[in-house]
């Protein structure tokens, strides 16, 4: 579609300010709607060659996002091509989740945690409801406002606009919140991925660090099965089936309390049942809400009273780094501009982080299967050849993870002679 004298007029209505960060898809910039006044972040979205501009058939999926309206969910005020690129309009957001865990100075009482976890899953109720899935749930995609807000940003763009090219640093972060069907190259999924991270996102408000940091998807279900046991095929039938299952060596599960010491027991319950690994037999967003954990004393605080880092918002990309990966258990999350994930070496173990200047950034293969199964019913499709783009490959296991894995878990791999 050529750029249009429409779209140039809207682009013209928004008065560009600073950069606020880049993303997964393009920079996001703060900007003001000069119609309303209101503070506004524009997220540019980069199509790739587009030698006929930014086509309709995305214009209409994203504007079906319009539609999703919650208090937890980050208003999609606008959509528009401008210049060969796709600008989305979103409300404005104080800071993140991220920030909030990684913030020294900010305690965490049990009761703010349960409204930290309690609107992140509300927003996602909502949006499982209209059958969209968030798939690239992390505590930097749960933004926060002045009143203490938490709503989910970057819904359904992973899969509009296919998934995140995992080779970008900080996307690979997103593999410590992905669920061990996505692991194993599931090609059905469906709203369990995101009660998975959502977990792994309770975890993380637990323990005020990322709690599964695998250094590569395998070794990524290495953390997983050391967390909670290996499972067995009468825990999770499907799974010897999954595309790429390979048998992992057995390990029993630890007691949940033992790597969870300062949890309630309902936390723990609701946490165990939020990480089943079936995922027919995993708890949904609406079960996890009505679980007695948010019922129970201490209930959650009011959003307006939780703790949160000075209102200043700096650009994510100057935050201060203060952290050093070798601090043990108490080491936060780092600034997410300065995570960076080092080529796998032998002997590089845990942390898949460094905070360093000049980063040493390893070959990632890119991510399990994302795209969505043909049994899932979803309101949206997407024809990805309008991008121009493949949608991502599925990679299988080679022989490198493979000699990894033996070393790793010890497996013997036999080759015919
Ligand atoms: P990613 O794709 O890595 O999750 P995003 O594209 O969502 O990153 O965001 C890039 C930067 O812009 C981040 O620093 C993020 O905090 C900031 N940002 C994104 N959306 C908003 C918003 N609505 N309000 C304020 N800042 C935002």
């Amino acid at each position: 579609m050529p750029e249009t004298d429409l779209s140039k007029k809207v682009a013209d209505r928004y008065l560009k300010g600073e950069v606020l960060g880049e993303g997964t898809y393009g920079v996001v910039y703060k900007a003001i709607d000069s119609k309303t006044g209101q503070t506004v972040a524009i997220k540019k979205i980069r199509l790739g060659k587009q030698k006929e501009g930014v086509n309709f058939t995305a214009l209409r999926e994203i504007k079906l996002l319009k539609e999703l309206k919650d208090p937890n969910i980050i208003e999609l005020i606008d959509a528009f091509p401008h210049k060969g690129n796709l600008h989305l309009v979103f409300e404005f957001m104080e800071t993140d989740l991220e920030a909030v865990i990684r913030d020294r100075n900010i305690f965490l009482s049990p009761a703010d945690i349960k409204t930290y976890l309690q609107m992140t899953l509300k927003g996602l109720a909502y949006c499982h409801k209209k059958w969209v899935l968030h798939r690239d749930m992390k505590p930097n995609n749960l933004l926060i406002g002045s009143n203490g807000l938490l709503k989910l940003a970057d819904f359904g763009l992973a899969r509009i606009f296919g998934s995140p090219d995992r080779r970008f640093t900080h996307q690979v972060f997103a593999r410590w919140y992905r669920a061990p069907e996505l692991l194993f190259g599931t090609k059905q999924y469906g709203a369990g991925v995101d009660v998975w991270a959502a977990a792994c996102i309770f975890a993380e408000l637990l323990l005020r660090r990322p709690f599964l940091q695998g250094s590569s998807d395998i070794d990524q279900l290495g953390k997983i099965f050391a967390a909670f046991g290996t499972p067995t095929p009468s825990q999770w039938p499907d799974m010897i089936y999954l595309p790429d299952y390979v048998e992992y060596q057995f390990v029993p599960a630890p007691p949940l309390r033992s790597l969870f010491p300062m949890a309630s027991d309902d936390a723990l319950d609701l946490l165990s049942k939020m990480f089943t690994y079936d995922p027919n037999s995993r708890i949904s967003v609406q079960q996890a809400l009505d679980h007695r954990y948010f019922s129970s004393a201490p209930l959650p605080t009011i959003p307006d009273k939780l703790p949160r880092p000075a209102p200043k918002r700096e650009p994510l990309t100057s935050r201060n780094v203060d952290v050093n990966p070798h601090d043990g258990p108490t080491v936060l999350s780092p600034p997410r501009k300065s995570r960076r994930v080092m080529s796998e070496r032998e002997g590089v173990e845990g942390n898949a982080f460094q905070v360093d200047k000049n980063p040493r950034v390893g070959e990632f293969r890119p991510a399990v299967s994302e795209i969505m199964g043909g049994n899932e019913q979803v309101p949206m499709s997407m024809d990805f050849s309008i991008f121009a783009a493949k949608p991502p490959s599925r990679p299988t296991i080679n022989s490198v993870d493979r000699s990894h894995l033996k070393r790793k878990l010890d497996l013997e791999f036999q080759h015919p002679e």
